[in-house]
């Protein structure tokens, strides 16, 4: 009978203590190419973030939530509350464009452009700036308070609130034009909602970046929860060559040497703990694959320096996948990831359709729900509806309202509907008909509407004509 293997646990590592109070941890500074890399996606994040809301399109800020309006201006496009279909699918692209990243290439998107990440790096690089390197911040950490620990840390503090002001300004100028918004600060004449906004953005930037750091990733971020459910044995992960650098142990290898205690000859991990110490989220890598792993290949680097500084090949510390570790071929595409691939294409593809087929001008007729006719005398029938038609495109236009479907009616209500861009005009369109022309209770009607500004566009809403049977036979 097959039975479930038992692993010993060490005592120490039985019990771990929920409330235990943070460790701080020191990154050390290091370089290398995958360094380089999260410096070269983070530049471009960085100032698209920050100086997008500057960028006019039109008369208008470029990217503009317009909450109390309800539109989102997007460059050329407005997005309406009808369009949520779109935003929606939006969404689900994202998902699974992210999904589709993750079986590739692991948490690549936590490594290198998942903002907590990017503001985390900003803000370790202004610590450096204010209290020096590793060493230099452990022992200020473990000094008294002095006039020197007082300016030093006064000043990284200044750092990150300049940071977190910032991020918190260029958040909120997407809701509120950063062009009236800067202004409305300096003359301290904010309203409610920005100095709400603006105050929270700024907290919750200091104290995710500057305080929290990797606890966010650890304990906060749901995406750190799931991700590992999407690995498989082909996905790129962060992985230390345990055959290769196992038994571990200090000391030069220009030569062969051998673990005192057990006599085998060691690998080549000179357990300097170098990628332990440049590890934003303090783990030790060597222990295997752990969910606080945020794929951010810093060991990679920090462990290539120190091989080359050996005489030993790099990649002790490397992207592989668990197939390659095991000495199998690496696959590049697997089912799952062809899967993802053909869900990410498919939603796209509706996606673009949506958006090519969304006309800017979007009409509703109601029946007026009061009452279905009016009887006005004289074999009078009379029905109301109400007619509301939205400009969603970037030219004002006037469009002209028809019916078809009756004869001898008579109409009240407008013929031609002026509109300016993104506005919404609602009108209420009153049909007559004499009893005497009116050949069903129940008459179909066509509402249409034309504008010539939008390449000859014509809409139409089908409704009722409603008169009472008694009075027609
Ligand atoms: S940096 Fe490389 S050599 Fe040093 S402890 Fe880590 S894995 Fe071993
Ligand atoms: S173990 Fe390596 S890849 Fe993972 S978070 Fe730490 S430094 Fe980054």
């Amino acid at each position: 009978m097959k039975q479930i293997p038992i692993k010993q646990i060490e005592a120490d590592k039985q019990f771990v203590d929920l409330y235990a109070k943070r460790e701080a941890i020191h990154v050390r500074a290091y370089k290398g190419f995958y360094r380089n890399l999260r410096v070269l996606a983070a530049w471009p994040l960085l100032l698209a973030y920050f100086l997008t809301p500057f960028i006019t399109w039109g008369n208008r800020q470029a990217i503009w939530f317009d909450l109390p309006q309800r539109q989102f201006h997007i460059f050329g496009l407005t997005f309406w509350p009808q369009d949520f279909a779109l935003l929606s699918g939006l969404l689900i692209l994202a998902a699974f464009v992210l999904f589709f990243v993750t079986v590739f290439a692991g948490r690549i998107w936590c490594g290198y452009s998942c903002p907590q990440t990017v503001f985390t790096y900003v803000f370790m690089r202004a610590e450096r700036l204010a209290e020096g390197n590793r060493n230099a911040r452990i022992k200020l950490d473990s000094e008294p308070m002095s006039f020197t620990k007082f300016r030093k840390k006064a000043l990284k503090h200044f750092l990150w609130l300049m940071i977190s002001a910032a991020t918190a300004l260029a958040f909120v100028g997407y809701f509120t034009p950063i062009r009236e918004l800067i202004p409305l600060i300096y003359n301290f004449n904010l309203g409610l909602w920005e100095a709400w906004w603006l105050a929270f953005f700024l907290a919750a930037t200091y104290i995710n970046a500057g305080w929290m750091r990797e606890q966010v990733c650890t304990y906060m971020c749901p995406y750190a929860r799931f991700q590992s459910v999407m690995f498989d044995s082909n996905t790129l992960i962060v992985t230390y060559d345990e055959k290769r650098g196992e038994p571990r142990g200090k000391g030069s290898r220009k030569e062969q040497i051998t673990d005192e205690q057990t006599g085998e000859v060691l690998g080549d991990c000179v357990d300097c703990g170098v990628c332990v110490t440049v590890c934003p989220v303090g783990i030790d890598i060597r222990d295997g694959l752990q969910y606080e792993c945020i794929s951010c290949a810093a060991c990679v680097d920090a462990c290539n320096e120190v091989m080359l500084r050996i005489n030993k090949p790099t990649g002790l510390i490397r992207y592989a996948t668990e197939n390659v570790i095991q000495g199998n071929q690496y696959r590049l595409v697997s089912p799952r990831l062809i899967g993802y691939a053909i869900a990410v294409c498919a939603i796209a593809g509706l996606l673009a359709l949506q958006l090519f087929n969304r006309h800017p001008l979007e009409v509703n007729l109601i029946r007026d729900r009061q009452a279905l006719y009016r009887d006005i005398g004289s074999g009078v029938i009379e029905n109301t509806y109400y007619l509301k038609i939205s400009n969603k495109g970037q030219q004002h236009v006037t469009v002209s309202v028809g019916l078809t479907g009756i004869d001898y009616y008579t109409y009240t209500g407008p013929s031609e509907v002026y509109l300016e861009a993104n506005t919404i005009a609602e009108s209420i369109i009153s049909i007559r008909m004499h009893v005497n022309n009116i050949e069903l209770p129940n008459t179909p009607i066509t509402f249409s509407v034309k504008s010539s500004s939008y390449g000859d566009l014509v809409m139409t809403q089908e409704s009722r004509f409603i008169a009472p049977t008694e009075q027609l036979y």
